[in-house]
């Protein structure tokens, strides 16, 4: 069976203590592969070698930089159908989805940002007759950058690669449960020739090797994707060592549809908003507020949708929706549909387990469910359930609809459909949220800032930001006046 190795100062090498986790395919059941169970003493190892690499790698001419990272991209792009097939493997996500939306997107992050790394340029203010002061930013040294499982090639070089381009040396870690692409990267990046010990890959727990990547002295920032409670646990360690923090938490997003959208856009956009990913997707409309006007039709039209909807074998070509990751994960999205039924929620289509025929038997198979009947207020509305259980319900007034809309801890997306230009403007501004999508979805230009508020997280990733996140800026005043 296939073993996964760390990736350290330019080599692949096991964990120090020897030991090995599972790799569970969700959608067989089975182990497929084994990961490193690595420790604090692999993390400092990964550590002195991203130290010991990083005054070359900051003094590297942008070209370097670019030079390197888009070979990366190219590779990764030529081998993209086993990049594909570890992120299904892994994910239990259907391959056609791995292949046309995720691994295609982290090919576009390493490009993105090694363009960056030429046109980067910093302000200059002058103060005439007197002095000029300039801008120098200049890269923190080690970052950590931890990622989750949902989107894990596309996540981890989200991160990755703007750290790498503004001249950063990294020790990254992604998700326990989806490591493999993490693993082909790490192959990748030593074909390309990126100098040992700028990229380092530690595998293993959140716990053991992620805090400790959070907690060595020597690591100036950490970038974090995950969850709002280890977001919290995070902060908590790494804000008394004054580390720069990027945190990207959970969502609990809404889809708004006014009477006077366009149904046929607003009605299929919500599906795909809400079971994309099987409803995995930081970003996903679980909470559907529908204008009464319309409301019947467009839920009866939107469970219509859904009902058609095949969940199967993610590598089989008519799969719309595969596994979810992992058994402990399919059984809290099961618990949510028992609290839904307990607060009082029909359950309008799905929520079925599935067992498909053959080699997905043993698999973690949910169909997709729409629930109606609850208030914005109870717990299947307020708590992050990440997974494909959404609810409907119908709204009077925006007025109204906004109360609900900004009402949890949240706030990370909304996705709003109407046709009355000025609503559209009135709504995006008051909705408490980092992103919000006028009659779209999921439409991403990488230079915008990326990133939630509340307890969805703090700073912004994409494009400037990210750039500007793993720099610190110096001001250089030159008085040259009398
Ligand atoms: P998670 O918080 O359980 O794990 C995320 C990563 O953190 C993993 O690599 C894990 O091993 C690591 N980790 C766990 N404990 C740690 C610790 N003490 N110190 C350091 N690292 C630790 O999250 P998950 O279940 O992998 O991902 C799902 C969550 O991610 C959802 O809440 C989802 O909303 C969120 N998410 C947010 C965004 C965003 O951009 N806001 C994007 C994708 C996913």
């Amino acid at each position: 069976m296939e073993r996964i190795l760390n990736y350290i100062g330019g080599s692949l090498v096991p964990p120090r203590s020897g030991r090995f986790l599972d790799n569970v395919n969700p959608a067989t059941g089975q182990v497929y592969s084994h990961i490193p169970d690595s420790d604090a003493s692999d993390v400092a190892e990964a550590v002195a070698a991203a130290q010991q690499a990083f005054p070359d790698w900051a003094a590297a001419v942008p070209e370097v930089r670019f030079r390197i990272l888009n070979r990366i991209a190219d590779l990764i792009e030529a081998d993209l159908e086993s990049f594909a097939l570890a992120e299904s493997n892994d994910n239990g996500k259907p391959l056609s989805v791995a292949r046309s939306v995720d691994i295609p997107r982290a090919v576009s992050n390493f490009r993105f940002f090694a363009t960056a790394a030429m046109q980067f340029a910093s302000e200059a203010h002058p103060m005439p007759g007197q002095a000029v002061n300039y801008t120098l930013r200049q890269p923190l040294g080690t970052v950590g950058c931890i990622s989750p499982w949902n989107l894990p090639l596309y996540l981890f070089t989200w991160k990755i690669a703007p750290a790498l381009a503004a001249g950063n040396c990294v020790v990254g870690k992604p998700s326990e449960l989806t490591p493999m692409t993490a693993f082909l990267l790490a192959k990748v990046c030593i074909e390309a020739g990126l100098p040992a010990g700028v990229l380092n890959i530690v595998h293993g727990l959140g716990p053991s090797a992620g805090q400790a990547i959070v907690e060595h002295p020597s690591v100036k920032a950490i970038s974090f994707t995950g969850g709002t409670a280890t977001g919290r646990h995070i902060a908590a360690t790494a804000a008394p060592m004054f580390k720069k923090l990027s945190l990207e938490l959970g969502g609990k997003n809404p889809s708004i549809v006014f009477a006077d959208c366009d149904f046929e856009q607003a009605v299929s956009t919500a599906a795909r908003s809400a079971f994309s990913n099987n409803g995995q997707i930081c970003l996903c409309g679980s909470r559907i507020y529908v204008q009464k006007p319309i409301y019947e039709q467009f839920r009866d039209e939107l469970v219509r949708r859904v009902s058609a909807l095949r969940t199967g074998d993610p590598l089989a070509a008519d799969s719309d929706l595969g596994a979810l990751v992992s058994r402990s994960h399919w059984e809290k999205v099961q618990g949510y549909l028992a609290l839904a039924k307990e607060e009082g929620g029909r359950i309008l289509c799905g929520g079925e387990l599935i067992r498909p025929e053959g080699r997905c038997s043993e698999g973690f198979f949910l169909s997709p469910a729409i629930i109606e009947g609850l208030d914005a207020q109870c717990r299947t509305n307020q708590e992050e359930i990440f997974g494909p259980v959404v609810t409907i319900q119908a709204f009077e007034t925006e007025e109204e609809v906004l109360q609900w809309a900004n009402g949890t801890d949240y706030g990370l997306a909304a996705n709003v459909w109407t046709q009355d230009l000025s609503r559209a403007h009135r709504v995006a501004e008051r909705l408490q949220m980092g992103i919000v999508w006028i009659n779209c979805w999921m439409l991403r230009d990488l230079r915008t800032p990326f990133g939630g508020v509340k307890h969805s997280g703090i700073g912004r990733e994409g494009g400037w930001e990210a750039i500007r996140f793993f720099t610190e800026p110096k001001n250089v005043c030159v008085k040259y006046g009398k």
